[in-house]
């Protein structure tokens, strides 16, 4: 523990108010116990009503995670070769005094050889793309299209509902059917889970669509094992069983929503006997769960993002997000989908991020997704300049990003400058030029949305930053000063301070008065969003046809799209892999805590009984899963978890923590979804073959 981190010594232990800060929609509401300038320990704020005094396993360690002996407390220099993990300790002038040299020698050349490369690494508002934005917009540096976990389905909602809404999480509690659809939601949506076993004890039945037996598939009354990327071939196969048995709320169709006589045509041609086909389920199974939802009201659907992660991902979420108005389902407040709450708030991100600080300029939009081909491109006429710089924060793209084999070649390349913002040194931190130390959660300003409830959290330090560690805004701030960034609108952008930054995301549309006070606030939304309509489309309705994909050259109606690389379509690599999250892990976050990585174990890869058998592959055997993009190493682990044909490669652990120096990432690849340019972890083929006997 750090002397630094004990400003005061009152002997009084007292409480301060935050907020989770990972990228999980419960966003938690979390209280600090601080006693003597030092975090005690971290639990869930009893008086929010979502967080309900609860925090996952994970977060409850939290004060392991700030106070981990190998937190980065200096600024670091690289003093060996790429991809080593080498480093020497510096000051900050000289970090500083490094960087914008060399960050301005390539924005010298042409800014958009300068690429920013963040995510959710934290989902604050203000140490995400605030003071961040400010900096690149202010340089002219390329955008990052920020795709690599939602942008398909985000898409998809937008041109079906109008926007990432939805029904509001407290109101499952009361439905009596819940689809739980692609979502382990004891793993990675807990406080949902909290409403769907109220729902239960209520008598409701619960339904899980999930390609893996997971843990909540094993609490709900149904568990529909669907083949990976055939999402959209159940959800058309219901709405031709909706049609043909008239299970429909035709007043709410005609009224509310565009499209129906094509989606009806389209639909019929989904019988349940080609879904069950296609997706390798039982028909009957299908006919059940189409009288269920016709049938049960209310009836609500929890969505995820896993299912999006495959080509025809926006489609499968159009005709998921379809569904409830065929049944008027939007009618009652227990009734609808809910995929994303983050379209319900407010934020001004014009005054938070200034995109008018590009004046006349509009550079480039690169994928973050494809990371791995866009470092190495040459420059070229339809590219552009050559990715010269890169400054990583909130992200871990060395692990998480697809595709590793080329993520990893481009991140080694000797003429790129990496500047790397982290708390600690994961495997992108191990190819940096420059490492700069950032504050936790417990040590800095924030403001918070959420994308599973409609609450917006105030996020405040409980303890001084560790050792020199500065807040992501800090570090901006410090490189925008020492750059001689200005603000040509006479506002002095670069000068605003982390708690002015908290109030600058809503102005006036939130009390911030009440934010200090209580740490949370409810923003004044209605209880069933679109019982009368009111989509925020284009037509004032749920789009069943959306025209805006029409123009764009896409299908204006959902439908099936196969995977790029379907189920059984390959002799070669005969199983298909999904890679969902490791349960003490989000994303790559967590693999360094001791006690949630022995949780964990090991890199484990599920495989069903039957396909471990025919592979002569036995339980903790260590296995090598291959294709032709690269090869991972781990444990097998037999189980019923995986069906017949289907494995489960669980992620993401830290490359340099894996069996091979790799990890799931190395057999995914870099193609994207059919909207929304995301990626397609899920739509993966694989061979899997014993490496060595017990
Ligand atoms: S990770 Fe999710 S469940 Fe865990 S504390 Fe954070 S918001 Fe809550």
């Amino acid at each position: 523990m750090n002397a630094a981190a004990v400003p005061d010594s009152t002997g009084e232990t007292r409480p301060v108010r935050g907020a989770c800060p990972h990228d999980c929609p419960d966003t938690c509401a979390l209280i600090t116990e601080v006693r003597d300038g030092v975090a005690l320990r971290v639990h869930g704020n009893p008086d929010h009503a979502h967080t309900a005094g609860t925090l996952c396993t994970k977060v409850s360690r939290y004060t392991e995670r700030s106070y981990h002996p190998e937190r980065l407390l200096t600024p670091l220099r690289r003093n060996g070769p790429k991809g080593s993990g080498q480093f020497l300790p510096i000051s900050w002038d000289e970090a500083l005094a490094e960087v914008a040299q060399r960050l301005s020698a390539v924005v010298g050349r042409d800014p958009e050889g300068l690429l920013p490369y963040s995510y959710c690494g934290t989902m604050g508002l203000v140490q995400g793309e605030s003071m961040a934005a400010r900096f690149f917009h202010a340089l002219g540096a390329s955008r990052l299209d920020r795709t690599i976990c939602a942008s398909a389905g985000a898409h998809a909602l937008t041109h079906t509902l109008g926007g990432k809404l939805g029904m509001r999480v407290e109101f499952f509690a009361q439905a009596q059917l819940i689809l739980i659809w692609g979502s382990n939601s004891i793993t990675s949506n807990l406080h949902f889970w909290r409403h769907a076993q109220e729902a239960k004890r209520q008598g409701a039945r619960l339904v899980c669509i999930d390609p893996r037996r997971s843990e909540t598939a094993d609490k709900c009354h149904e568990h529909l094992a669907l083949l990976p990327g055939t999402d959209a071939a159940l959800a058309l196969a219901l709405m031709h069983e909706l049609i043909v048995n008239d299970w429909l709320d035709h007043d709410y169709i005609t009224r509310y929503t565009l499209g129906w006589a094509a989606l009806r045509e389209r639909a019929l041609q989904w019988p349940p006997e080609r879904a069950a086909a296609v997706c390798a389920l039982p028909v009957q199974q299908i006919r059940q769960l189409a009288r269920d939802y016709g049938c049960t009201r209310p009836a609500a659907i929890r969505l995820n993002y896993g299912m999006q992660r495959v080509h025809g991902g926006g489609n499968a979420v159009r005709a998921i997000a379809s569904l409830p108005a065929l049944v008027g389902a939007w009618r009652q407040r227990a009734g609808g989908v809910l995929l994303s709450s983050s379209g319900s708030y407010p934020v001004d991100q014009v005054a938070l991020q200034r995109p008018d600080l590009l004046g006349e300029r509009r550079p480039r939009l690169i994928n973050m997704s494809t990371i791995g081909d866009d470092l190495l491109r040459p420059a070229s006429a339809a590219f552009g300049p050559r990715i010269d710089a890169l400054v990583v924060y909130n992200s871990n793209p060395v692990a998480v990003a697809p595709e590793s084999a080329r993520v990893v070649q481009g991140f080694a390349r000797e003429d790129l400058f990496t500047v790397v913002l982290e708390q600690f040194q994961p495997d992108t931190a191990d190819y940096a030029d420059i490492v700069l130390p950032a504050t936790t959660q417990l040590e800095h300003w924030d403001i918070h949305t959420s994308y599973g409830h409609t609450d917006v959290l105030l996020n405040r330090p409980a303890i001084a930053p560790l050792g020199q560690a500065k807040s992501n805004a800090q570090i901006f701030r410090d490189l925008a000063a020492r750059m001689g960034l200005q603000d040509p609108s006479g506002r002095r952008c670069f000068d605003d301070d982390d708690e002015r930054l908290c109030r600058t995301a809503f102005g006036p549309r939130i009390d911030f008065q009440a934010l200090l006070q209580h740490g949370f606030a409810t923003l004044p939304l209605p209880e069933a969003p679109f019982a009368q309509g009111g989509f925020p489309t284009p037509s004032g309705r749920c789009e069943f046809f959306s025209e805006r994909l029409a123009t764009q050259g896409l299908d204006g109606l959902p439908d099936h799209v196969p995977n790029y690389e379907p189920p059984g379509s390959s002799a070669a690599y005969p199983l298909a892999m999904i890679s969902p999250p490791a349960r003490h892990f989000l994303n790559s976050s967590f693999v360094n805590v001791a006690s949630l990585r022995a949780s964990e174990g090991e890199p484990l890869l599920e495989i069903n009984p039957a396909d471990a058998q025919a592979r002569g592959i036995a339980n903790g055997q260590t296995v090598c899963v291959f294709n032709d993009r690269g090869r991972y190493h781990c444990s097998a682990r037999l189980s019923e978890r995986a069906r017949v044909g289907v494995v489960h490669g669980l992620g993401v652990w830290w490359r340099k923590m894996g069996l091979n120096g790799s990890n799931v990432n190395e057999v995914t690849s870099q193609r994207l979804t059919d909207m929304g340019a995301g990626p397609t972890f899920y739509d993966c083929l694989v061979q899997v073959e014993p490496l060595q006997p017990l």
